[in-house]
């Protein structure tokens, strides 16, 4: 699906309703290139991972919106807080955790190129 202009109004909530995450798909669509982009918004729970450390051949970028994520890439972790961004390159490992203990909100988006995988 080819994206248009618009006005996206995510859920702002950070209540995990006692689940350890939630998070939702925004959009995905192509640019006038046929270039795919994802974006998703993730709510973490106290302590809680995104995932595994994984990889993928597209770029990623995350935009802090509430809370704290403890990133980790290559082996390496940081601290990145509220309006912190985050780009995780092409095959690297990474993952997210939120190291505090209040729920992290952040965006995610994915430049997911001619693989729409
Ligand atoms: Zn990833």
């Amino acid at each position: 699906m080819r994206l248009d202009s618009e006005v996206y109004r995510p859920d702002q909530s950070t209540d995990l309703h006692g689940q350890s995450k939630k998070g939702g798909r925004i959009f995905f669509g192509t640019d006038h290139s046929g270039f795919a982009l994802e974006m998703h918004q993730t709510v973490l729970g106290p302590g809680v991972a995104s995932h595994p450390p994984h990889k993928h051949v597209h770029d990623e970028l995350m935009v802090v919106l509430d809370g704290t994520l403890e990133t980790y890439v290559e082996g390496k972790t940081e601290i990145a807080e509220k309006g912190a961004i985050i780009l995780y390159a092409s095959n690297q490992m990474h993952r997210v955790r939120n190291p505090g203990n209040v729920p992290a909100r952040y965006y995610v988006i994915e430049f997911r190129g001619q693989s729409a995988s």
